[in-house]
């Protein structure tokens, strides 16, 4: 199946999403935070926290995997977005980064559904638009040479967000 025929956007909360990982927008400690990142440990319980406490954070850019616990997702993929700080270091090719580690970490576990929210594009402050970009250019370059994976979900919090997603897929 072509690559624009398994990419999929929704409005609403990634933690109720039934596929099999969900990703999300983590920071460096992975010990949870505000935003996504605080959802979804709200969601998967303590045992999560448990689990991330042992991989000793994760650089930017990088992605690494749990289980889902109480989430109706299997998995979760934490990746650390880059803080936008103006677009002249390295921002772009870091984000670009977060999106291609998180699906190769998928491939690499069988999953075969995947939900992302917009990295970087809360308390990172990344510019929407651009991030947008950036998501779904990186997604379907992936997609070209996979054929695993069945289901990308872009998941978009609040209408701003759906409608810059959808102007861009
Ligand atoms: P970052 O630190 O990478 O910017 P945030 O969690 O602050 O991460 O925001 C990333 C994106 O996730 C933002 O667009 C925010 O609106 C969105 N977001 C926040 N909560 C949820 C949720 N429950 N489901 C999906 N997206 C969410």
């Amino acid at each position: 199946m072509n690559s624009e025929k398994r990419i999929f956007l929704v409005k609403g909360d990634i933690t109720l999403l039934e596929v099999d990982a969900i990703v999300n927008a983590a920071n460096s400690s992975l010990l949870g935070d505000g935003g996504v990142d605080r959802a979804i440990h709200k969601s998967s319980g303590t045992e999560l926290l448990n689990e991330c406490k042992k991989l000793n954070g994760c650089p930017t850019g990088n992605a690494k995997i749990t289980k889902g616990y109480d989430l109706p997702a299997n998995w979760v993929i934490h990746t650390v977005g880059p803080i936008w700080q103006g677009g002249t270091a390295n921002e772009d090719a870091m984000l670009k980064d977060c999106y291609m580690n998180s699906l190769s970490l998928a491939v690499e576990n069988k999953i075969e559904s995947i939900a992302f929210p917009a990295i970087s594009t809360g308390v990172y402050n990344f510019p929407l638009e651009r991030a947008t970009k950036i998501a779904v250019s990186t997604v379907k370059f992936f997609l070209k040479t996979n054929i695993s994976i069945k289901r990308v979900v872009f998941v978009c919090f609040g209408t701003k967000a759906y409608e810059t997603y959808k102007n861009n897929i």
